[in-house]
């Protein structure tokens, strides 16, 4: 499998004071500028070959959403670097990045904020098309929306409604299609089925399985539900405030998580736990603030094992077996 994207030693980071006169603080009797810089992603590295499913999973606020974001420059990265197709676009410009953002396409968590709601269905998904030279005229363009719409397993009656006239599993579909609808071939989605009822979810986690062995895309899928990226992923890789702390297959994470972290999220997902883990770790106190990053091991705070070296020295990924990598002193 060759590889679609690979990112390296990603950072991403905000200042959170943007006014100057905020940033000047008297400290030990002296005027200091001082910032609040929230460090969101922390130099990551991974790889998605074409036609693979790869997870970030982790809790609230660790970064992923905020990765997804940079790797397709959304938001400028501060460093590291983003191979797409063997071509460096780190330093890409906005019109470099043009033909990209046809080629890759995002599907949002809330599907209803995601949709203009003045827009007919029709709309939403024939803009895009128009714009991208999908399709040459308007005919063409609602001929491919109203066969996106059965494909996507909406009735072709309802290219004419709006997005409020849809239930959330139905919105979610909408977005979908205008994903879709211009011929995209790497698809992130970003916490897809979280804002939807259970049942709702598993039926658009096997339409967009189907929609990847229909089309061979690629998907970037990030969800902070373990259970969720079990059946859709071919690898994931686990984060933790903004580093990943263990990535591999998903047999591999499964079957064998090493990482303390992968562990204790594992014990909060019973179903689970009882097939693949036999000791239980329970995840204690709050993730801490990306805006003062613990020293060391960013996950010492919480850690049952934490060990004087964990304070100080920040871990880095090696090898547990072949494609299975983890973060941790005593491994
Ligand atoms: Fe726990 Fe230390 Fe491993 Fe971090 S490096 S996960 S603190 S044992």
């Amino acid at each position: 499998m060759s590889k679609l994207i690979e990112v390296k030693d990603l950072v991403q980071r905000f200042n959170l004071t943007t006014d100057f006169l905020d940033k000047l603080k008297f400290k030990d009797g002296k005027l200091k500028i001082e910032s609040r810089i929230v460090n969101a992603v922390n130099g990551i590295s991974f790889n998605i070959n074409e036609g693979e499913v790869f997870s970030l999973v982790g809790e609230s606020g660790c970064g992923k959403s905020t990765t997804a974001r940079t790797i397709i420059k959304l938001i400028e990265p501060k460093g590291g670097s983003v191979i797409y197709k063997g071509q460096d676009i780190t330093d890409w410009n906005p019109n470099q990045m043009l033909p990209l953002r046809k080629d890759i396409q995002m599907i949002f968590q809330d599907p209803y904020a995601s949709l203009n709601p003045r827009q007919k269905v029709k709309d939403i998904i024939m803009e895009p098309m128009l714009f991208h030279k999908v399709a040459t005229n308007k005919n063409e363009a609602y001929e491919k929306c109203i066969e996106i719409l059965m494909k996507v397993g909406l009735r072709p009656e309802q290219a004419n409604r709006y997005p409020h006239q849809f239930s959330g599993g139905q919105r979610q579909r909408i977005g979908i299609a205008r994903a879709l609808a211009v011929e995209p071939e790497f698809i992130i989605a970003d916490e897809p089925v979280s804002a939807l009822d259970v049942s709702i979810q598993a039926q658009i986690l096997n339409l967009l399985m189907d929609l990847k062995d229909e089309y061979g895309f690629s998907y970037l899928f990030i969800a902070h539900d373990l259970s969720v990226v079990r059946h859709i992923s071919d690898r994931l890789g686990v984060m933790y405030l903004g580093a990943i702390v263990e990535k591999g297959s998903k047999e591999q994470i499964f079957s064998n998580p090493v990482h303390p972290y992968t562990r204790a999220l594992f014990s909060a997902v019973p179903t689970i736990n009882e097939e693949s883990i036999t000791e239980s770790l329970e995840l204690k106190g709050e993730i801490p603030s990306p805006i003062n990053l613990p020293s060391g091991c960013y996950f010492h705070e919480r850690c049952p094992f934490a060990k004087e070296i964990c304070k100080r020295v920040i871990p880095s990924l090696k090898e547990i077996e072949d494609g299975h990598e983890a973060a941790c002193h005593i491994l």
